[in-house]
């Protein structure tokens, strides 16, 4: 199956976990991928996107880096048909601990949650948006998480972002599609998904449904794999999708339905 073939698709947070998982997914449908992150991509990460794949630095809270990531876009490709904005955090790596108490909470810890996810999301869907309306059209998809819909006492800041997040792809699909842009944008929540960001949480023991880890709460009793949010997020960015705007696809394993 080419669903992407000649596609360019441009992902954020495509260093790891399911940006990476994502990414890789849409090469092997044939899209050219434009794959950008904060850290230096390991070599590996690079032979999975693809024979040419475009590699950019990006820090998603910079309005610059955004423009110079648009920029190298147009140049190698001349268009921007998908974009996916993954590149999030679910804690302040700065903040001394992970889960500070709601007392001790610092408005800076609140504050550097927001900004990648947040204003990182909003920044990208600016710079998507532009670019694809000189292409006629495309498609976003913005990663959110459960965590806008449940409450999280230990990590209230991540299910405001995350909340923040759906609104915001809401509003953004409704104004494209009255706007006539052929733009439509989606979010996908994945419940807790076997990646990096997960092993501070629960640790790598902690995958699958043993009696002692985090999975055992999950109908399915097990962590979903980033292939299989990255599945998701290709079916929104498709043309399988043509008609379905402003939906939040929940990827959890049963875990918001119990
Ligand atoms: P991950 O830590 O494996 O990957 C996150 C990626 O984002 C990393 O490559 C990191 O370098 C990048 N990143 C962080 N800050 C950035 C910045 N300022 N600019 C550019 N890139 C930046 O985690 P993941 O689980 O793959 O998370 C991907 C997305 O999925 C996040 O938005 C996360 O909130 C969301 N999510 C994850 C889970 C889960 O259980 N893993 C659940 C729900 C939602």
């Amino acid at each position: 199956m080419s669903r992407f073939t000649d596609k360019v698709v441009l992902v954020s947070g495509a260093g790891s976990g399911i940006g990476r998982a994502t990414a890789k997914l849409f090469a092997a449908e044939g899209a050219l991928v434009v794959a950008a992150d904060l850290v230096e991509f390991a070599s590996d990460v690079i032979a999975e996107f693809g024979d040419d794949p475009l590699m950019l630095p990006l820090d998603v809270r910079k309005r610059e880096d955004w423009d110079r990531v648009a920029h190298a876009v147009m140049e190698k490709f001349g268009r921007l048909d998908v974009l996916v904005n993954v590149a999030g955090v679910n804690h302040d790596p700065t903040a001394p601990k992970i889960d500070p108490s709601l007392e001790d909470m610092s408005l800076d810890f609140l504050r550097n949650i927001f900004a990648v996810n947040i204003e990182g999301t909003v920044l990208g869907t600016q710079i998507g948006i532009s670019l694809m309306r000189k292409s006629g059209g495309g498609a976003i998809v913005n990663v959110s998480s459960i965590a806008a819909h449940k409450g999280w006492p230990g990590r209230p800041p991540y299910g405001m972002s995350k909340a923040a997040v759906s609104q915001f792809s809401k509003s953004v699909a409704v104004r494209c599609a009255r706007e006539d842009t052929n733009i439509r944008c989606n979010a996908v929540l994945p419940g807790p998904i076997a990646t990096p960001m997960l092993v501070p949480l629960s640790g790598p023991a902690g995958k699958r449904g043993d009696g002692k880890s985090g999975a055992d709460h999950v109908p399915m009793k097990r962590y979903g794999e980033p292939e299989e949010v990255g599945a998701a997020i290709l079916f929104l960015a498709s043309d399988d999708a043509s008609y379905i705007t402003g939906a939040e696809l929940v990827i959890d394993g049963g875990l918001m339905a119990s």
